[in-house]
């Protein structure tokens, strides 16, 4: 499977510039033209690096990358940032708030793909984040579960549901902030879709005595709870 780049771009000509250069070197290339748009595009899919624009109208690239790193699904997610200035103080600013690395515009696209291949070399050796309760085991960078030291393959959907739930363990959300955050705002699907969901993963964890870690909270929602006696940790 061809690694996928989110591109975070206002300008349509150098998004498109991106895109193609990432495509032709092998890359499979995700466009959004605003940091608002990625963070939706975020919910839905698990790219494998980023490529963020400084100066973007609304949120900025700098915003987004620091914004990320809050996210516990997506903190470590690499990040290239694009400028256009090359003050030694707004590079120091971007490492910051969390940025890998950054390419000076204008760029030259094999400079760039040399320097996303290195940091997806580099990202790939580094600790990989995992979310882990009663026995599952979450690997958020390769979207595997396991669980009781077995894999359990979950669909896409179910698999974000389950990573969202357990990366803010014991708290309520209802249907719509569920559908909001997990499948993003701008897929239209009505509330039930949130309960064939979990439907779905309960059916995975009973055969591990493990459904009850969902709850149903009558009339709010769901939560993911390992009760007072287990832990939820990440590392
Ligand atoms: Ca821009």
């Amino acid at each position: 499977m061809p690694n996928v780049i989110l591109v975070v771009e206002d300008e349509p000509t150098i998004r498109e510039l991106l895109g193609f250069t990432l495509q032709r070197a092998g890359f499979e290339a995700l466009e959004a033209e605003s940091a608002e748009a990625a963070l939706k595009t975020l919910h839905q899919t698990n790219p494998n690096l980023a490529i963020v624009d400084w100066m973007l109208p609304g949120m900025s690239g700098i915003d987004l990358a620091y914004r990320l790193r809050q996210d516990r699904l997506l903190s470590s997610l690499p990040i290239i940032m694009l400028t256009a200035k090359g003050e030694e103080q707004d590079k120091l600013r971007s490492f910051e708030s969390g940025v890998d690395d950054y390419v000076t515009k204008p760029f030259s696209p094999r400079e760039l793909i040399a320097r996303v291949n290195a940091l997806l070399r580099r990202s790939g050796e580094g600790e990989r984040t995992t979310i882990s309760a009663s026995g599952i085991v979450l690997d958020v960078g390769e979207h595997r579960i396991n669980i009781n030291g077995e894999p359990e393959h979950f669909g896409p959907t179910e698999y974000r549901l389950l990573a969202f739930l357990m990366a803010h363990p014991e708290r309520v959300f209802d249907r719509e902030q569920l559908l909001n955050r997990v499948w993003g705002r701008s897929i239209y699907v009505d509330d039930r879709t949130v309960d064939v969901h979990v439907l779905r993963i309960r059916k995975i964890l009973k055969k591990h005595k493990l459904d009850g870690l969902i709850q149903t909270v009558r009339g709010v929602g769901y939560r993911f709870s390992v009760g007072s006696d287990a832990s939820v940790n990440s590392k």
